[in-house]
């Protein structure tokens, strides 16, 4: 058959493994999950009775134009309703957004190593891609900037980024979206906004109302704990959201998504509580990489890419093996790191005291002593 030349050999991605494959395999009865930055606090509860209350419109198509949502969203981000789309989860966006400018001719400008999904939709639409490699952990803006032509059409920001977790700040962004031609769409992916704590840190609808060729993304996957349900936004000038609506899926975001996020949005207290949770159990990982002198990126998201100066697989393997599920750094484009969620103070604590274990029995090796 006549596939696209360039899905050919295109892999399909590779989740992390579940709790319950891990449970078969290994036979252990506790396995803590750290691996896709999901809450470890879970949704705002709330939501739980919510849903409850929802299920007998299953058999409805859900409001397509997301109405409720939006007027929340809307009044909560400062934006007019027109502002606003809504995807089957951010990852949607990111492929109604590349079906939308992205073609053979055209080229995209993004980080490298980042979130996966740009270089994905890009690839599949024939597009050629543009990937900048970081400096220590932050976009090079300036790189970036120099790689963009006549035929770029989208250009990617990440921040936090994922996986390093490192932010752009106020100054650099506004630098950087004032050089950015006016022509070429401008995607920032908030997905760890919310857990963000430096104080140089930018109000992203502050910038959607300076720059029209600007669209910021976030999600309900993250901090709001709804990872399940698919449901992200996107912010932007009306004009951006009029030129993508035709190409979203007329009933993208289902009922339940709708309804658990019109709670969520609700329950900031839920939000700030776990922002404040996060940045302790941060604390909690970057003291014990003091200590044992690891390398780390500074995270401003729920999660921490750590150096441990060998193949990350072997790290995953072991944390497998004592119950916990966390990213090797293999498949993001850092060999020698694993990245860890943030978890629970005590799943935190767990973890830590099994890698204590697994980093002085390889000290003890490496010193030839016996252990
Ligand atoms: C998790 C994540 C997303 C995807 O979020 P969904 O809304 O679940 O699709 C998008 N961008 C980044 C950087 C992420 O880490």
């Amino acid at each position: 058959m006549k596939w696209k030349k360039q899905i050919q050999g295109l892999k399909a991605y590779q989740p992390g493994k579940t709790i319950k494959e891990v449970k078969n395999h290994n036979g252990l009865d506790c396995i803590v999950k750290l691996a896709s930055n999901e809450n470890p606090f879970g949704c705002p509860p709330e939501v739980l009775g919510i849903l409850r209350d929802s299920s007998n419109a299953l058999a409805l198509y859900p409001d397509g134009s997301a109405t409720k949502l939006r007027g929340i969203l809307s009044s909560h981000l400062e934006l007019d309703g027109n502002q606003l789309i809504f995807g089957n989860g951010s990852d949607e966006l990111i492929k109604i957004i590349s079906r939308s400018l992205l073609h053979k001719g055209t080229n995209t400008v993004m980080a490298t190593p980042t979130f996966p999904q740009y270089r994905h939709n890009a690839l599949i639409e024939g597009c050629e891609i543009r990937e900048i490699p970081l400096l220590n952990g932050a976009h090079d803006l300036e790189g970036m900037l120099a790689a963009i032509d006549c035929d770029t059409a989208v250009v990617w920001l990440c921040s936090p980024n994922n996986p390093t977790g490192i932010y752009i700040s106020e100054n650099r962004i506004l630098d950087f979206l004032e050089r950015v031609p006016e022509d070429i769409l401008v995607v920032l992916d908030e997905a760890y906004y919310e857990y963000v704590v430096a104080d140089d840190y930018y109000h992203s609808p502050a910038l959607v109302r300076m720059f029209k060729n600007l669209i910021v993304l976030r999600t309900f996957s993250k901090v709001y704990g709804l990872a399940s349900l698919r449901i992200g936004y996107g912010f932007a000038h009306p004009g951006i959201i009029m030129a993508l609506e035709p190409v979203r899926e007329p009933f993208n975001v289902n009922s339940l998504a709708l309804a658990a996020a019109e709670e969520a949005v609700k329950n900031q207290q839920f939000v700030e509580t776990a922002k404040i949770l996060n940045r302790q159990g941060m604390e909690q990982y970057e003291a014990f990489c003091k200590k044992h002198k690891l390398k780390f990126y500074s995270s401003q998201g729920n999660f921490i890419l750590i150096d441990f100066s060998l193949n990350g697989d072997e790290i995953f393997q072991y944390l497998l093996e004592n119950g916990f599920i966390v990213r090797s750094g293999q498949a993001l484009g850092f060999p020698t790191t694993a990245r860890i969620t943030i978890g629970t103070a005590e799943q935190n604590r767990a973890l830590l005291d099994a890698l204590k274990v697994f980093l002085e029995a390889r000290k003890a090796m490496l010193e030839g002593e016996p252990y």
